[in-house]
């Protein structure tokens, strides 16, 4: 299996190249971002308890998400590999997926982090609120919180892969189709391994 977490900042791009990499790679896409934004709309108690971080730009809570992440795993044995986008988002979470596949006798193959500029960031979020209906992109006081969680609580998930020797970065600006092209090339190296 080729289990691969695309990491970076809100804005970074994740959504938007996971759904490419997907495609070309056969594999399965989980994005805790959109897992939560659906129990949000279906008015599940899930939903109701994390909108409340989530307006606020906080990171939801790790029981919430781990609980999310293992049956999403469990529904996902037979695939060929699994993109994690947006999670993990905390060490507690890395070692909480890291136990999930290793149960499974999987692993993550490794991460791959997209560079994003500060300024750039908040101009793509800006920018993708006037479509996205997303609260939490029209705000910039919001935006700028998430931003800071992501520094100290997300960017540490990076040095955990790291240590093992998991870690590669990708130049997240540019056109998408160049980013796609570089993604790919990484993604290779990855499942060959
Ligand atoms: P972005 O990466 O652009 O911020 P996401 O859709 O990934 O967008 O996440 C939106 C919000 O959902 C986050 O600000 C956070 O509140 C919550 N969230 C998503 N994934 C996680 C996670 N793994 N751990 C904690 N909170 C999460």
């Amino acid at each position: 299996m080729l289990n691969v977490i695309l990491f970076g900042p809100p804005g970074s791009g994740k959504g938007t190249q996971a759904t490419k990499l997907k495609e070309h790679f056969n594999l399965i896409h989980i994005s805790t971002g959109d897992l939560l934004r659906g129990e949000i709309k279906n008015e599940t108690p899930l939903g109701v308890e994390a909108q409340n971080f989530m307006d606020k730009g906080l990171l939801v809570p790790d029981e919430i998400i781990i609980g999310m992440i293992s049956s999403k795993i469990d529904e996902n044995q037979d695939s060929n590999g699994i993109i994690c986008d947006g999670f993990p988002r905390t060490v507690a979470q890395a070692e909480a997926l890291d136990n999930l596949l290793d149960v499974k006798s999987s692993k993550i193959a490794g991460l791959v982090a997209l560079e994003v500029g500060e300024e750039e960031l908040k101009t793509r979020l800006l920018e993708r609120g006037k479509t996205s209906g997303r609260s939490d992109d029209t705000d910039l006081a919001t935006i700028e919180r998430r931003i800071v969680e992501y520094k100290e609580k997300t960017a540490p998930v990076a040095n955990y892969y790291k240590a093992d020797d998991k870690y590669v970065s990708v130049a997240g600006e540019g056109s998408i189709d160049e980013i796609f092209e570089n993604l790919k090339q990484v993604f290779e190296a990855l499942s060959a391994g």
